[in-house]
């Protein structure tokens, strides 16, 4: 679901994975999920978490030779990319969840990861520290919808503004942890 929400059939023909790590936002869609997902990026010279290699990006003058991660059970991974122009209009913003829940259904770990809220893609640390010992009910992950919104910069650019961003971002994050 991830890799058909970006782009078209040929972008998606051509576009690699590892220029979507340096994509700008609103671009870099894929790199939200991989970022969700706590993935690896291997260049010529070392390998880092994916966090760190974003964080230095600017810099990074090597290849990206390969970008790995463990795959998550099904039920556990979640991604939205909300556009105007379906199916392959630019992000409003896109949210990807890794959720790693018990059998009554409580939270006891999360990574959530967005894009558009900053330059590049970012964790929202505050959410995810709120869902944990949560169970995915309207009342429960109100306090991590609250916090949604701490740490980020989100852009503006002719499809949204950053006040329009952040005032959804809580919106759509409810409506991915209800899924
Ligand atoms: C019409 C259109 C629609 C698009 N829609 C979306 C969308 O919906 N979602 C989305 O996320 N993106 C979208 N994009 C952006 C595009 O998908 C990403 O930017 C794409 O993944 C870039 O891949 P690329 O191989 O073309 O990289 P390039 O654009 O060729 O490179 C981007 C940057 O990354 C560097 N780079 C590329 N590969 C490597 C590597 N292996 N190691 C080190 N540096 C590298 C390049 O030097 C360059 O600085 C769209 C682009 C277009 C033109």
């Amino acid at each position: 679901p991830t890799v058909r929400a970006v782009g078209g059939p040929a972008i998606r023909n051509m576009a690699s994975v590892g220029g979507n790590l340096f994509a700008p936002a609103p671009y870099g869609d894929f790199a939200v999920a991989l970022l969700a997902l706590d993935a690896n990026v291997a260049t010529e010279d070392s390998e880092v978490p994916i966090e760190t290699f974003l964080a230095g990006r600017d810099a990074s003058r090597s290849i990206v030779t390969s970008v790995t991660f463990a795959l998550p059970r099904a039920e556990s991974f979640r991604f939205l990319k909300v556009s105007r122009v379906k199916p392959k209009g630019v992000s409003v913003l896109s949210i990807a969840a890794l959720l790693q829940r018990i059998d009554n259904g409580t939270v006891t770990a999360a990574r959530i990861a967005l894009g558009c809220m900053a330059d590049r893609p970012m964790r929202a640390r505050a959410a995810e520290k709120a869902l944990l010992g949560c169970r995915l009910t309207p009342d429960e992950i109100a306090p991590a919808l609250a916090v949604a919104n701490e740490g980020t910069t989100p852009i503006t650019d002719p499809v949204a503004s950053a006040w329009y961003r952040a005032e959804v971002l809580p919106v759509h994050l409810g409506r991915l942890l209800l899924e």
